[in-house]
């Protein structure tokens, strides 16, 4: 059984000790360029006495930035005299792709968010999502785990948490979601869950949140606001932070069924043919694709299979058959 085997990576901080301590996860990769050589993933722990423990991670796709951007700057800016218990901060989770600037990494073209439980002996992807899977995991009662739409999705800015079979726990995780008080929240529904962070920290029991915080290949600065003031809400909600939580109003979504999803069936050139937030009718047309080999080909229309609004949608100009090109999601009042 590959998972008795200890995981490579020795990280170069203490998670016992308290104070601010900025280190790494050190990953042995041995390549042409550097036989011993390492990937350094930076992380942080903030720890103050015994208490409960928040895992702040982001990067865990590469090209996603919310995330990061608010967990370098909490990591460089957290007082351990605010905090009671431990945050434990990795801000680019899939180092090489962060690195790279791409959803998976560079090294093995592993997507991490598909990587989970990973393996100690396994691809360098593996060996980081093994490590959060044993090692980080287990010390964690809050996960916050950071996402935006990356260079192909946009989204409305939203915190999520998913339906849970565990009603407890499903409603403890929703809590949390109204606290991070990011404009929209959702009730989401994966369209892959099998490999994600997400499912192995819900199959450990552990409260988990997530985000999708715009999109683009880039930030804005609404999201990154909202990224920022979402993290330290979170902490103060656990109890980790002193002080109220700072709410704003948020509208809650939900994910009720797969027809939220719609996909390209054709190459070509995508003309969204509604934006962000704006209401969506059953039947209306979301997007056309239009024929770029030819002229005189009609456009293909992609239209909604459920009313709600539009909550996702492609971000390049070009899409390939097989993309999302949109989602709905419903309005909860
Ligand atoms: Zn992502």
């Amino acid at each position: 059984m590959s998972h008795l085997r200890p995981s490579p990576i020795t990280p170069t901080v203490d998670f016992e000790r308290d104070g601010v301590q900025h280190g790494f996860l050190r990953l042995p990769y041995s390549r042409d360029d550097s036989a011993w050589g390492s990937v350094m993933i930076p992380i942080c722990v903030i720890r103050n006495g015994s208490g409960p423990s928040a895992l702040l991670t982001g990067g865990n796709h590469g090209d996603e930035y919310e995330g990061p951007l608010a967990l370098y700057d909490l990591a460089r800016t957290l007082d351990p005299k605010q905090v009671s218990g431990t945050v434990i901060i990795v801000p680019a989770m899939n180092y090489p792709a962060f690195r790279a600037g791409t959803r998976t990494s560079p090294i093995d073209k592993g997507n991490l968010n598909r990587s989970f439980p990973g393996r100690p002996d396994g691809t360098v992807t593996e060996k980081i999502a093994d490590y959060f899977q044993r090692e980080l995991l287990p010390r964690t009662d809050i996960a916050l785990d950071f996402h935006s739409g990356g260079k192909t999705l946009d989204f409305v800015p939203f915190c999520a948490a998913h339906i849970r079979p565990d009603k407890v726990l499903e409603a403890k995780g929703f809590a949390a979601v109204e606290a991070f008080s990011a404009p929209w929240s959702m009730k989401m529904l994966e369209i892959d869950a099998v490999g994600m962070f997400d499912t192995a920290a819900e199959e450990m029991g552990k409260l988990f949140i997530t985000t999708e915080l715009g999109g683009g290949g880039t930030s804005r600065a609404e999201t990154v606001r909202i990224a920022r003031r979402g993290v330290l809400n979170v902490l103060r909600h656990a109890g980790i932070v002193a002080g109220a939580v700072e709410m704003q109003p948020t509208r809650w979504l939900d994910m009720p069924s797969g027809d939220c999803f719609s996909f390209a069936e054709d190459d070509g050139m995508i003309e969204t043919m509604i934006d962000l937030g704006e209401p969506v009718e059953e039947g209306q047309v979301l997007a056309r694709i239009h024929s770029i080999g030819r002229t005189g080909a009609a456009p293909q229309e992609i239209r909604a299979t459920m009313s709600g609004l539009l909550a996702a949608r492609h971000f390049p100009g070009l899409v390939k058959a097989g993309d999302c090109t949109a989602v709905v999601a419903v309005l909860v009042d």
